[in-house]
C-alpha cells in the first residue's frame, strides 16, 4: 500500500509571502507523490497547482448559508482540494468540537467529494480504546484515520511503536496514519507500521520535511 504523507501547517506561517517561500522550497520534490499539503485555507488559492495534492485543515458541516466565518467542504472542493483534516485535537480542545459535530463535518465532506482525514486519540489520563471507540462510532470505513495521541502532538514525546501497532490492530482494516512529533529520525519506523503520517511542526521546515518524504519514497 502506498504511504500517504500529510503536512499540517496549522496557523503557520504568519504571512502569504512566507507561505509561498516555504512552498517554493518543497514544490518540485512533492510533485506526483502521495503528499498532501494543508496550509491555512486563506493561502490555498495562492498555492494550489497541478500535480500536487492539497487539503484544508477544517470545514463546516453545511454546504452554504448564514454561517459567518465558516468554510464549507463544497467551497474547499471547488478551489481544487481533494482532502480535509477533520477533528484535529486542537479543534476538539481549543474550539470544543464534539464527536457529533465531527461526524456531521465528515458527512458533508464526503458529500462534497473530499477525502476526510479524521484525527483521533486520547489524552494522558484517558483510556485509548474507550476514547477511540466513541470517536469512530458511525464513521464509515472509507475514511482515513490519523491516530494522534494528544500528549504526542508538538511535544517531542512520540507514541511508542507498540502502542501505535496496538491501535492499528484495534482499527482493523481502516486506512491508518500516525501523527505526533514525527521527524526525519523516526519517520521510517512509523511508516513501517502505518499507511502514512500526519506531520505538524516538521512540515514547516523544508529540509526536515523533504527528508521525511525521501524516507517514504
Ligand atoms: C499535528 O499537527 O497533527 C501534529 C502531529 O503535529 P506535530 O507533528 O508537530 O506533533
Amino acid at each position: 500500500m502506498k504511504k500517504l504523507i500529510i503536512a499540517n501547517w496549522k496557523c503557520n506561517p504568519a504571512t502569504l509571502k512566507e507561505a509561498q517561500e516555504l512552498f517554493h522550497l518543497i514544490k518540485e520534490d512533492i510533485k506526483n507523490k502521495d503528499v498532501v499539503i494543508c496550509p491555512p485555507s486563506i493561502f490555498l488559492p495562492f498555492l494550489i497547482c497541478d500535480d500536487i495534492n492539497f487539503g484544508a485543515q477544517n470545514c463546516f458541516w453545511e454546504k452554504s448559508g448564514a454561517y459567518t466565518g465558516e468554510i464549507s467542504p463544497q467551497m474547499i472542493k471547488s478551489i481544487g482540494c481533494e482532502y480535509v483534516i477533520i477533528g484535529h485535537s486542537e479543534r476538539r480542545t481549543i474550539f470544543n468540537e464534539s464527536n457529533d459535530e465531527i461526524r456531521s463535518k465528515i458527512k458533508q465532506a464526503k458529500r462534497a467529494g473530499l477525502v476526510p482525514i479524521v484525527c483521533i486519540g486520547e489524552s494522558k489520563d484517558q483510556n485509548t480504546f474507550e476514547i477511540i471507540e466513541e470517536q469512530i462510532r458511525g464513521v464509515e470505513q472509507d475514511v482515513i484515520l490519523a491516530y494522534e495521541p494528544l500528549w504526542a502532538i508538538g511535544t517531542g514525546e512520540n507514541a511508542s511503536f507498540d502502542k501505535v501497532r496496538e491501535v492499528r490492530e484495534f482499527l482493523k482494516d481502516r486506512k491508518f496514519l500516525y501523527g505526533g512529533s514525527v521527524n526525519s529520525q523516526n519517520a521510517k519506523d512509523y511508516l513501517e507500521i502505518t499507511d502514512g503520517l500526519l506531520i505538524g511542526g516538521a512540515s514547516l521546515n523544508a529540509i526536515e520535511f523533504l527528508k521525511i518524504i525521501k524516507t517514504a519514497y
